[in-house]
């Protein structure tokens, strides 16, 4: 027995025939033929038909059946004109059939030939494999529809996308359509109609519904096919699962129109629906109104209790708004903590008014963070479509302005738009350019007003009053200036020049001569907020080598209210309004003034609560103890005429004494005034009857002249 395997230009062929006479490389018989199939792959197999021991056509069959033995090129060797045998071997998988006996040139061209044509098919086969792979990893499937036998063929990984078992199910041109979500069957029917009548290429995106209700989006993509004579006979397409995509076009759309953490639309979202909204308007001339809602204590909040906690509150806020609202209004976070609010068709300016009042009431009930009960309030802005403005922009603005004059009015209401706001909001502009401009050009200059010991009748102190030497218009008063530059930040440059001015002056009166006074100054409530007063202030004594014991700061009552908010109540001693309602207790933010004020009152400096009696009073005991000075507002002074005197300053004395706090009355204009105050035992006075806020070098006489005024008889 004999096989041989002949290697030959990359060759091998694999002989199996028991003539001896034709074998080139060769097995005997077929088991031997299969044992080496083990070791070698051939790539042409000539088979004998007739073999000892097994036949032919069995060993051809294994041969297929062997996992390599697929693809290996089979000649079978028949007897001349055995049809039957012929037949048989194509019908066991030989790949071509020879006729013995064998013509031996013709056999190495059959031999070539097939090889080659084998090695074709093997590639083609490779790239479908391939093919389908990359397919099944783009989720692509394919279909082919026959036109003309109106036949449909789907591809494996079709039948993978739409989760269909090929054995259980075939691919119809019925269930191509069946498998389209309810919603979008008649559109993408229509469009695969019109581009099959008008034999166009199509293209669409729509969703599918699985059999488990799942659904999945698709991009389908068909080919309108003709035959060689035009005629047009199929559509070949393709469908591919595009649901991750569209997942992620879904949340990227979502992350540039919707706020992060509310989940509100965000300021491109609301200005698109606000303009849509105008555009209707203008149509059906129909009303729309837009609401500015900021949060007054936000800010205190997120500062004191951290943005955990202020992020909770606005997720809350955004809660509220929702519900107060109708769903065909849009609610809006703009960013920080500014909430919008578009409505349509609004019938009437008072529903908007109950609506603006509605949602003032949702701030009423207190807000629970982080095991504790805080209260918030909103200023709300609106302006209306067509009465404020007429398109989206200037509707937004003037909401915000309307905004603006709402907190400007103590916070806590709302305000509609109104053209005098307008007005005043360019005023206030112009001003604050101004102001800047001033600082730059030295513009301010400080008048001084003296403030005297009522028991020895001497200069105690001058208070500091900024005046400005416009060019254009005079001497301008504070009251004009001094609150918008609150409003932006630039008393915090101003103030630091007022005390550095201020010291500088003291200090040179001193060296003049003068016994040495105290200077007071009148510091606002941004001062503390936007900058380090302590600084400033330690610095400006650096600077002039005041004494620190020389400076007396004032600060108004509703300043330090503003500073010592928010107001906390701790969660488990009752609501606000029930009867064992708490009063408001101290927070971490009035530790932050308190802390301010303990750390001036440490360096030497006193502290003044100026416009004593106009604010709320609800100050916490805690903020009296780091206050040396009251100061009576103007108005309980005047309250003392020639007939009576003032319930309410002898109250003030006499508490403010139990209190040890010094008083001062400031205001005093009439001598009946000054002799009130003295018997009350009020400790300094100040006012117009005494001395008017005037220029350095006119101040220079209290320090002298006036001493003996007071002196009792
Ligand atoms: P204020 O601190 O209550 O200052 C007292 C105001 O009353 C001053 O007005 C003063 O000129 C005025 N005044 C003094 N005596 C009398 C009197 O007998 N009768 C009447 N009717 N008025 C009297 P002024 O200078 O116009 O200041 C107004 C307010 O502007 C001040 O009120 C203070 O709140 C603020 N201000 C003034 N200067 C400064 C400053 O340098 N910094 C800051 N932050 N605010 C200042
Ligand atoms: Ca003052
Ligand atoms: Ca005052």
């Amino acid at each position: 027995m004999n096989h041989t395997v002949e290697q030959n230009e990359n060759k091998q062929v694999l002989v199996v025939d028991d003539d001896t006479t034709i074998r080139v490389a060769e097995a005997a018989d077929g088991e031997a033929a299969l044992t080496m199939l083990a070791d070698i792959l051939p790539d042409v197999i000539l088979l004998d038909v007739m073999l000892p021991g097994i036949d032919g056509f069995t060993v051809c069959r294994q041969i297929r059946n062997h996992p390599d033995g697929k693809y290996v090129a089979v000649l079978m060797m028949t007897g001349l004109d055995d049809v039957v045998s012929i037949k048989q071997a194509y019908s066991v998988g030989a790949t071509d059939f020879i006729t013995k006996p064998i013509n031996w040139r013709i056999l190495g061209y059959r031999v070539n030939y097939m090889h080659r044509a084998n090695q074709a098919f093997q590639e083609l086969s490779k790239n479908r494999a391939q093919l389908l792979s990359a397919q099944k990893i783009a989720h692509l499937g394919s279909w082919d529809w026959d036109r003309v036998n109106d036949k449909f063929r789907w591809s494996s990984e079709l039948y993978h996308i739409f989760a269909l078992d090929p054995a259980t199910c075939t691919g119809t041109y019925d269930t191509f359509i069946g498998i389209i979500h309810p919603l979008e069957k008649e559109r993408v029917k229509m469009t695969i109609e019109e581009a099959v009548g008008s034999q166009q290429p199509f293209r669409l995106d729509y969703k599918i519904v699985l059999a488990d209700g799942t659904e999945r989006f698709v991009s389908t993509e068909g080919q309108p096919v003709s035959d060689r004579q035009g005629r047009f006979v199929r559509v070949t397409g393709t469908v591919q699962d595009i649901t991750e995509r569209k997942q992620a076009e879904v949340q990227i759309r979502s992350l540039a129109l919707y706020d992060n953490l509310t989940g509100l639309p965000n300021r491109i979202l609301f200005y698109d629906r606000l303009e849509q909204a105008v555009r209707q308007a203008v149509r059906q001339h129909s009303m729309v109104a837009v609401m500015f809602i900021d949060l007054d204590q936000f800010k205190d909040i997120n500062d004191s209790m951290g943005h955990n906690a202020g992020d909770m509150l606005l997720r809350e806020v955004g809660q509220r708004l929702l519900s107060v609202t109708r769903s065909t209004d849009t609610v809006a976070r703009l960013g920080g903590d500014e909430f919008t609010l578009c409505l349509q068709n609004v019938p009437s300016l008072d529903v908007i008014c109950t609506l603006a009042q509605k949602l003032m009431d949702t701030f009423s009930e207190p807000f629970t963070l982080e095991s504790k009960i805080i209260f918030v309030t909103a200023s709300i802005g609106v302006a209306v479509y067509p009465n404020d403005a007429g398109n989206a922009d200037d509707l937004l603005k003037q909401a915000d302005t309307a905004m603006y004059f709402a907190k400007e009015q103590g916070k806590n209401n709302y305000k509609l738009f109104s053209p005098e706001m307008q007005i005043e909001t360019d005023t206030r502009l112009t001003l604050q350019s101004e102001i800047r401009l001033a600082l730059e050009r030295n513009e301010f200059c400080l008048h001084y007003q003296p403030q005297f010991d009522t028991l020895t009748g001497k200069l105690k102190g001058m208070e500091a009053l900024i005046r400005w030497k416009h060019p254009d218009k005079g001497v301008v008063f504070p009251n004009t200036f001094i609150p918008v530059a609150e409003a932006t930040g630039l008393i915090v440059p101003l103030g630091k020049w007022i005390l550095s001015e201020a010291c500088r002056q003291n200090v040179a009166w001193q060296a003049m001569g003068y016994e040495p006074i105290k200077i007071a100054v009148n510091i606002s409530a941004v001062q503390f907020k936007r900058s380090n007063i302590v600084d400033t202030i330690r610095r400006v004594f650096e600077c002039t080598g005041m004494a620190p014991h020389l400076l007396q700061i004032e600060i108004t009552e509703s300043s330090l209210m503003q500073l010592a908010k928010p107001i906390v109540v701790p969660r488990t001693k009752g609501q606000p309004g029930s009867p064992e309602a708490p009063s408001p207790q101290a927070t971490e933010e009035d530790d932050s003034i308190i802390n301010t004020l303990d750390t001036l009152q440490k360096m030497g400096v006193s502290i003044a609560l100026d416009d004593f009696g106009t604010g709320y009073s609800l100050l916490s005991h805690l903020c009296y103890s780091f206050i040396d000075v009251i100061k009576i507002d103007r108005r309980f002074v005047w309250a003392i005429n020639a007939w009576e005197g003032s319930e309410i300053i002898s109250t003030i004395i006499e508490t403010s004494k139990k209190l040890s706090l010094q008083v001062t009355a400031e205001g005093v204009e009439t001598e009946y005034q000054k002799t009130y105050l003295l018997k009350e035992g009020c400790h300094e006075v100040q006012g117009y009857l005494i001395g008017k806020p005037s220029p350095a070098e006119d101040c220079v006489k209290y320090f002298t002249q006036e001493q003996e005024q007071f002196v009792k008889e």
